[in-house]
This record gives structure tokens, sequence and C-alpha cells, in this order.
């Protein structure tokens, strides 16, 4: 018998820097939205105790330094239970090293599946508690939908769902490491921060137009010039009559908001021959409905 869960991509609507903390990571306001662009995650018992791990993507690390075999652990560790025995395989669609989370979302996929078969009265707030101990964006990544997150991201609030749209998503195939741009950030230096306040009101009165308007990520303002594709495509899509284009998390993939499926189609087809990571996107609800 196999179980499969989806793990969703992320965009950042909105990616705020607001200060550096003690303990060496920045304090983070972003609205986050979850899209049907997705990995697969498929778990088989096995009788040995412990995990192996195939994937499609022959450079992605097998071991524990997979984020999947991370999160696996410490579901075991946290609930202390003892460790099953699992192969874990990863059918990966979504881009490594893109700004989209596609690591820590396999991750929180791996928390959703373990909960549902080991623990399922396990509270969801505990099971985001486990995905902080794996990584940043792993507790929204349990949640997926539309949410703010705080702190180092793990303070997260639900928010009211991104209207109906179309979204094109373009990685181009240059890698940002994240840690390189995070130490580039002199936090009094942003002149622009995104209107935070003003997303979470469109959001809330279903305002695309204004959602759009209001797309925003600090990272842009910081990035170095050799990532001028970043730029390139965000131009190229709101020729292409995207209402706004934004770069996701720390890049270097943009994205772009169509209100009608038949532009948004027509940008992932021009963008796609120069750029073969190109995807027609929706926004995809939360995994687990909201809960006390
Ligand atoms: P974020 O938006 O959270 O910064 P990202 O899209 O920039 O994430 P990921 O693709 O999530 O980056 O992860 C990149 C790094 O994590 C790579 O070095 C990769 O080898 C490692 N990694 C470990 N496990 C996975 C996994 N299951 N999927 C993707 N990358 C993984």
């Amino acid at each position: 018998m196999a179980y499969t869960e989806p793990a969703y991509a992320k965009l950042n609507l909105t990616l705020d820097i607001l200060g550096r903390r003690e303990d060496g990571y920045h304090d983070m306001r972003m609205v986050m939205q979850s899209i049907d662009l997705q990995d697969l995650i498929t778990f088989t018992p096995q009788a040995e105790p412990g995990f192996t791990l195939t994937t499609n993507l022959p450079y992605l690390p097998r071991d524990g330094g997979n984020i999947a075999v991370k999160a696996a652990n410490q579901f075991f560790q946290d609930n202390r239970l003892p460790v099953l025995g699992m192969s874990i395989d990863i059918k990966k669609n979504i881009p490594v090293c893109a700004g989209m989370a596609g690591g820590s979302s396999d991750g929180a996929a791996v928390l959703r599946l373990l909960r549902r078969l080991c623990l399922p009265e396990l509270p969801q707030g505990q099971l985001e508690e486990t995905g902080g101990r794996v990584g940043s964006d792993v507790p929204y990544c349990v949640r997926g939908g539309t949410a703010l997150a705080e702190g180092r991201g793990e303070a997260l609030t639900d928010l009211p769902p991104l209207p109906p749209c179309w979204i094109a998503v373009c990685k181009p195939p240059c890698s940002i490491s994240t840690p390189e741009l995070f130490a580039q950030v002199r936090v009094k230096r942003l002149r622009c921060h995104p209107d935070t306040a003003g997303m979470l009101e469109a959001l809330s009165s279903g305002d695309l137009e204004g959602i759009a308007h209001r797309l925003y990520n600090v990272f842009e303002d910081i990035l170095p010039r050799r990532y001028a594709q970043v730029f390139e495509i965000k131009a190229a899509l709101l020729n292409m009559g995207a209402m706004a284009a934004s770069m996701t998390g720390s890049g270097p993939t943009v994205f772009g908001l169509f209100p009608e499926r038949e532009p948004a189609a027509r940008a992932v087809q021009a963008l796609s021959e120069r750029f073969p990571a190109t995807f027609l996107c929706r926004p995809a609800p939360a995994c687990f409905p909201r809960q006390p």
C-alpha cells in the first residue's frame, strides 16, 4: 500500500525584512501564497525501520541532508514514537533553489503524511512547531494557502484567499544563494517596503487589482547586476499583459498575475521558448482546513 501527498510551491505576494535578530536570522513579514505547481511525495512502508529516499532529480541529497528525511526524523523525535520503516519517493516538479520553497514544501508534505498515518489527532499547531525545527518556511508549507508569515517565517496568520486568477511563473537558469543575499541586506538602507497593510485589505476585499498593485519583494532592490534576467522576465510579463510581476523569495523565479487564462498562457508559451522552467499556475487552497 502506498500513500501520497502533494507538496505545493509557494510564491511571495510581498516580502519585507524588518530587522536583524540576535540569533542571526532576520525578522520577516511576508504574504505567502501556495500555487498548484507541486512535487508528489509517496510513502511505501518497508520492514526495516528508517527511511530510504528516491527521487527523479539525481543531484538532490538522498540521505539525512534531504529536507524530507529531516522532517520525518523530527516528527518521530518530537512525538516520541518509534521510527517506522518507510521508503520515500519525491517526484520533483518544483525547480530547486528557486525561491519557491520546494524543499520546505517536501518536508511539510512528509509531516502531513506522517500525521495522517501515525497520529491523526495531533493538532495542526504542533505539527507546524515540528516544521519550525526543520526550517523557517516549513510551518507555512505545512499549512499552505494564503497566509501572513512573520518572525523567521514561523508566526502565521491565515488570510482570505487570493481571488481566482492565472499566474505565469518563470525561473531563469541562474541560481541565487539565499544566505549570500541575506548577507547583503542592510535593513536601514532598504528605502522601500511593501504596503503589507494595504495588501491585507486588498485580500480581504477580494480586490485582485489592489493585490497586483501591491506585489513587492525587497530582495529585488539589492539583487546583484548579474541577475539582470530577473528584470528582463518582469518586463516581458508586463509587456504581455500581466497586471503586475514580482520575484518570489530570494529569487530568481519571477511571476506575473493575470485575471484571464489566455494572456497568461500566451506569456508562458513565449517565455518557455527561452526559459524551459516556465509554468502556467493557479492559486492553491490551504492544505489544512482552519483549526482552533
Ligand atoms: P526557499 O524559497 O525556501 O528559499 P528555495 O526554492 O530557494 O527555497 P529549495 O529548492 O527549497 O530552495 O532548497 C534548496 C536546497 O535544499 C538545495 O541545496 C537542495 O540540495 C537542498 N534540498 C534538500 N532536500 C531537498 C528537497 N527535497 N527538495 C529540494 N531541495 C532540497
